[in-house]
């Protein structure tokens, strides 16, 4: 049986391979933690700009199979090219990954779908950095095309703009939609990507596995302020041990049946909708207020009730193609047509 299909699997190492020595002391002090399967290690680092560290390279292909050999953890590298998984191949990598900025070009995923072909290896998938499913969904298939078999997702978060409380916003709807379309395939959550800080960590995991995910791949350093990159989200091999053991894989309210198995993934999968909605409602109120603003400085009326006419008929043929109830629907586009009015009336009264 492939690890891919093990529950609770966990993958830890360092974000890139810096030296023998880096790699060695990390994968001892990880050895010691009994859950880990899977040791990582960036080998090519991809960066936004030139001239930072870039990645060991093909030695440190050779530094992971010492780890392999001394410490007998499976290993994993990340792979952007065709010569990356034929080095990764040659190298005996257990476990490829698909990172996230490749995620985001077919023709890219479509090459390295050509040099996995058939390989019994497990090959990972990054989410793309953009909040696009379509891309991940793509890539999904461009892998099993290839008849790659044992397939996982990673959930690292994806870029987002004006966002300062995660370093990648997890916008859970998205994996729950990877889920929901393809219940088979293990979904592994990455807090040091989404975190980006240490002190993130925890309730990311804890909130990936109150999802059910399948596992995690989280960043450890055996010297994380030294780290050559991505150092203040990698944590130490012992840091980790605290934290694995302080988090609960399923949520308390769960107990053996399947009916609370179920109810407790569905009310999470709510409870992330319904956050969202509160924060589209508050940017949507925000846009209200700049509409009340520049209609008061251009002496305008507030209520425009041709536009609004147009807008509720179009959103109610929408809602009939999502299925919504009409009467449902429309209390609630009324309602927020009144909330907004409420707000742009605030701000052009304003003085
Ligand atoms: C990594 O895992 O070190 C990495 C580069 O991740 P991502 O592709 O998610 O940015
Ligand atoms: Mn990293």
């Amino acid at each position: 049986m492939s690890i891919i299909n093990k529950q609770k699997i966990i993958i830890a190492g360092p974000c890139s391979a810096e030296s023998e020595n880096q790699m060695m002391q990390t994968a001892l002090g990880l050895k010691k933690i009994n859950s880990i399967d899977i040791f990582r290690a960036g080998i090519w680092k991809p960066r936004s700009k030139p001239g930072g560290f870039e990645g060991a390279g093909k030695i440190g292909l050779k530094w992971l199979q010492k780890v392999k050999k001394t410490t007998s953890l499976l290993t994993a590298v990340e792979v952007a090219n065709p010569d990356h998984v034929e080095m990764a191949l040659e190298n005996d990598v257990d476990v490829l990954w698909i990172g996230a900025r490749t995620t985001v070009n077919p023709f890219t995923v479509q090459e390295i779908s050509e040099a996995l072909r058939g390989t019994s290896n497990v090959v990972l998938i990054k989410n793309p950095i953009n909040a696009d499913i379509n891309l991940w969904i793509g890539a999904l298939e461009r892998i099993k095309n290839a008849n790659v078999n044992n397939i996982g997702l990673v959930h690292r978060g994806f870029t987002s703009f004006g966002n300062d409380e995660y370093r990648n916003a997890p916008f859970w709807q998205i994996p729950i939609e990877m889920k929901r379309l393809f219940p088979n395939t293990t979904m592994i959550c990455d807090p040091s990507h989404i975190g980006g800080k240490r002190y993130r960590l925890q309730n990311i995991i804890q909130k990936s596995l109150n999802l059910d995910y399948n596992g995690i791949m989280i960043e450890s350093h055996f010297n994380p302020d030294l780290a050559l990159t991505d150092s203040d989200q990698q944590i130490s091999p012992s840091d980790l041990a605290i934290l694995l053991d302080n988090i609960q894989w399923k949520s308390k309210e769960i107990q053996k049946s399947e009916y609370n198995d179920k109810i407790t993934v569905l009310r999470e999968e709510l409870k992330e909708l319904d956050d969202e909605l509160l924060s589209i409602f508050y940017a949507r109120m925000n846009i209200s207020r700049d509409i009340g603003e520049l209609k008061k400085k251009n002496n305008l009326t507030i209520l425009q009730t041709k536009y609004w006419d147009k807008r509720l008929n179009y959103l109610m043929k929408l809602g009939q193609k999502y299925d919504l109830d009409p009467i449902f629907l429309k209390t609630v586009l009324e309602n927020i047509h009144l909330e907004s009015i409420r707000f742009q009336n605030e701000a052009r009264t304003k003085k």
